[in-house]
């Protein structure tokens, strides 16, 4: 974000990608990409890159950590090194520190953790290719692979960011629209009832804004929503013909 207004990203009502300001990027969605995970995902949004794998539920190790409750959540957000144009450093950082916590906590309000005492649930989602928007992809892409790993979970979640851009709310900013855009809003919903689960704000907005940011990101997750669906329906309906 920046407040940076020499860079011109809205012109004639058109976004430099084209796009206009409710359009999403293309999204491509495959569960079920890797032989050896529970269940997996590969997603596109854009020109991110994101592939999901999911574990479990399997004894919880080490055993201090079992919830006699309830399964524990590990969602663990990695930014592969060549991701980036500048190479990032591997491993670990405050920043997939975070975004992995509030990815597991959005992930919790929807998997039935309670009917699996003492588990855990590994979902790893590594960004091969990143363009702005990744935790989006991720956490939408982690939803899947845990439905291809045959996990119970009252819905789905889907993402999507709003923001402002040339002082216009936009959806899903791209990379030049991050770095010369005003704010940037990433939100993650249960698509049926609106419950926000995930809600990041990074620059400002007025009131009324926020309100048409929100309205914006309800209305693009539900769209991602249905690109989830209609894959998973591809893969098993296909499975179920014998395709
Ligand atoms: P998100 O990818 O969820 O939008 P950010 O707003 O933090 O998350 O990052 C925006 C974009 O900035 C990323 O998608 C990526 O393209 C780039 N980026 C983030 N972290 C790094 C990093 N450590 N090195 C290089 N580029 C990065």
């Amino acid at each position: 974000m920046s407040s940076n207004t020499d860079v011109q990203l809205i012109k004639n009502g058109k976004r430099l990608s084209g796009r206009k300001l409710e359009d999403l990027r293309e999204i491509k969605i495959q569960p079920g990409v890797l032989d050896n995970a529970d269940g997996s995902c590969y997603l596109e949004w854009g020109n991110n890159k994101v592939i999901a794998a999911v574990y479990g539920p399997k004894e919880a190790m080490p055993r201090h950590t079992q919830n006699p409750l309830k399964a524990v959540m590990n969602y663990k957000y990695n930014m592969a090194p060549f991701s980036v144009e500048d190479r990032k450093r591997p491993g670990p950082d405050r920043r997939s520190t975070e975004i992995s916590k509030i990815s597991g906590a959005a992930l919790s309000k929807v998997v039935l953790l309670e009917k699996f005492p003492n588990m855990q649930i590994d979902v790893f989602v590594d960004v091969l290719q990143a363009d702005a928007g990744t935790r989006c992809a991720a956490l939408s892409a982690a939803s899947v692979a845990l439905a291809d790993a045959g996990i119970p979970m009252t819905s789905l979640i889907a993402c999507c960011a709003a923001g402002k851009i040339d002082n216009k709310v936009v959806v899903d900013l791209d990379k030049p629209e991050d770095n010369h855009g005003q704010a940037d809003v990433p939100m993650a919903v249960i698509p049926r009832t609106e419950e926000i689960v995930l809600l990041q704000m990074d620059g400002h907005l007025t009131a009324d804004e926020f309100k048409t940011a929100m309205r914006m990101a309800i209305d693009g997750s539900k769209k991602v929503n249905e690109i989830q669906i209609q894959a998973l329906k591809e893969k098993y309906q296909g499975e179920l013909n014998g395709d």
